[in-house]
């Protein structure tokens, strides 16, 4: 990976260890699956890229681009710090590197919603603000191809967890099937030789000039040096919170669009106990699963059910509870399962037999659920923190009981003597979040076109889960790839 010492300059500009400007055509801003596809793709085509990533030290997160975010259920409540913040990691390969990393590929009807709920059932969610995606599966496709091939996406070999699961969901007539994972956990090996510039700085601001195009960025090194570095173009590869935030203090808000239709996988779970037999839970990691897509988007009918979409369903290999996690497995336990046991005491003594069902449901996008700046909270420079409007809807809790019935009958039907499962809780700040900075057609209803262009700001990209304008019921990680190809590829192909 080639890196290069950065010194101080007085001007705008940032020079290299032997004095002279790093010239740059394009500046990455982020270095997590998206960022280093971005830069990798970028090079690849001949352009100079400069990619600035923040260095977390000895922690996830680093002070600077993720400082915990302010959060409200509603606009008229006052926003309460939080201790964490999003869920995920700073530092070269981002959060993929705390992924399992399931690798899967949207359906069509994740990114066609609001037209095939149109043209099936007549009628939109009136408290939603769905919208298609500005490109077709057919065309993504090719991308997700190149994805897989770079990440050597595949299933992993088969447990007696996944089969015993395997042959309930068959039973059930509910045709299971193998969890695609990537082998490559850290897409970094995609910069190896490609001339990237990394600097590790965290980036405070997007520069503009007189017309609104951008022209460079502010960024802050490890030492709290601030400078600014020129260039034309700036693809921003944050992850949706720090996105939205550096937008927003950057002064772009498209026609006030910027922070909208956030959403999330509120993810759950369902456990069961099989009665002292060994599941083999520590022979294997979440990427090892069997699923279920039978419930997910349009494949059953919702005339009457109260929500749209619900999510993949999978028996995933969860590895041995660590010691803080057990706590969490114990929530929902009742006293007839323990047999009088204390659940905790429980569950530490039966985790071998406990198995465990888990979705991750769709979030319909709905503009009062955002992101914006705090008025009041600052990070450790005086800079606003974001704050997170986020609460769940009726039509949540709805696919959240439809699907935990549809989990508990999967593990009865694999024989558990028991199930139990934690209420449904929201997660603004869980593992898979999107939205913020929506692509779509229409400048007044989305800020970025299908590329990633912002309408309204020339030479700015934006790359990442924040554009999605739909969930979909399953991971995010392979979508992100697999745009970020190919708006790369894209953009390369317009700056030669
Ligand atoms: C525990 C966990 C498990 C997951 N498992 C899965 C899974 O199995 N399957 C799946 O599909 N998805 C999974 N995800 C989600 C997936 O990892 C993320 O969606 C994906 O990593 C997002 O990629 P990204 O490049 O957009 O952002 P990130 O991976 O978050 O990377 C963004 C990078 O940008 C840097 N950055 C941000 N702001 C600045 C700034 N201003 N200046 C400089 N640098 C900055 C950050 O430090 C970070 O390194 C998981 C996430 C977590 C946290």
């Amino acid at each position: 990976m080639d890196t290069i010492p950065i010194l101080r300059d007085t001007k705008s500009s940032l020079v290299n260890s032997g004095g002279d400007p790093i010239v740059t055509d394009v500046v990455v801003v982020g270095l997590g699956p998206a960022g280093i596809i971005a830069a990798a793709v970028l090079a690849d085509g001949g352009l100079s890229v400069t990619a600035i990533q923040a260095d977390a030290r000895d922690h996830l997160r680093a002070p600077l681009v993720s400082p915990p975010p302010t959060l409200r259920s509603t606009a008229v409540e006052e926003a309460i710090a939080q201790a964490t913040a999003q869920a995920g990691l700073d530092g070269v390969g981002g959060s993929k590197r705390l992924a399992a990393p399931q690798a899967y590929r949207l359906d069509a009807w994740s990114l066609r919603t609001r037209s095939a709920t149109l043209s099936r059932y007549g009628a939109l969610p009136s408290d939603a603000d769905l919208t298609d995606w500005p490109i077709e599966l057919e065309e993504l496709a090719r991308w997700y191809d190149v994805v897989e091939h770079a990440t050597a996406v595949g299933p992993r070999p088969a447990t007696v967890w996944t089969e015993r699961m395997n042959r309930a969901a068959a039973t059930l007539g509910w045709s299971p099937f193998p969890a695609p994972a990537a082998a490559q956990t850290d897409a970094s090996f995609l910069l190896d030789g490609r001339g990237v510039h990394i600097v590790r700085a965290s980036v405070t601001e997007i520069l503009r000039g007189s017309t609104g195009e951008v022209t460079g960025v502010v960024l802050v090194d490890a030492d709290g040096s601030q400078r600014s570095l020129n260039c034309g173009v700036v693809v921003v590869a944050a992850s949706v919170i720090p996105t939205v935030r550096l937008l927003l203090l950057s002064g772009i808000t498209g026609a006030d669009v910027v922070g909208r239709w956030f959403m999330s996988h509120n993810a759950f779970v369902v456990h069961g106990d099989f009665d002292g037999q060994d599941l083999g839970r520590r022979h294997a990691g979440p990427a090892t699963a069997v699923a279920v897509d039978a419930f997910e988007g349009d494949r059953f009918d919702h005339t009457g059910v109260g929500f749209l979409g619900g999510s993949i369903l999978q028996a995933a290999m969860t590895g041995t509870w660590p010691p803080e996690r057990l706590a969490d497995a114990a929530v929902g336990l009742g006293v007839e399962a323990t047999r009088g046991a204390d659940a905790l005491d429980w569950v530490r003594a039966h985790q071998a037999s406990i198995g465990t069902v888990w979705a991750q449901p769709d979030q319909l996008p709905r503009r009062q659920n955002a992101i914006d700046l705090d008025p009041t909270h600052r990070d450790v420079t005086g800079r606003p923190v974001a704050r997170v409007t986020f609460s769940l809807a009726p039509d949540d809790v709805r696919r959240w009981e439809f699907l935990a019935a549809r989990m508990t009958e999967w593990l009865d039907a694999a024989g558990a003597r028991c199930t139990w499962m934690p209420p449904l809780a929201p997660q603004p700040l869980g593992t898979h979040l999107y939205g913020g900075v929506r692509m779509g057609i229409d400048p007044r209803t989305s800020a970025v076109d299908s590329y990633g262009r912002f309408h309204d700001v020339p030479g700015l990209v934006v790359v990442g889960s924040s554009t999605f304008p739909t969930t979909g019921g399953r991971g995010p990680l392979e979508t992100i790839e697999a745009l970020t190809w190919r708006n790369a590829d894209h953009l390369a192909a317009e700056l030669r």
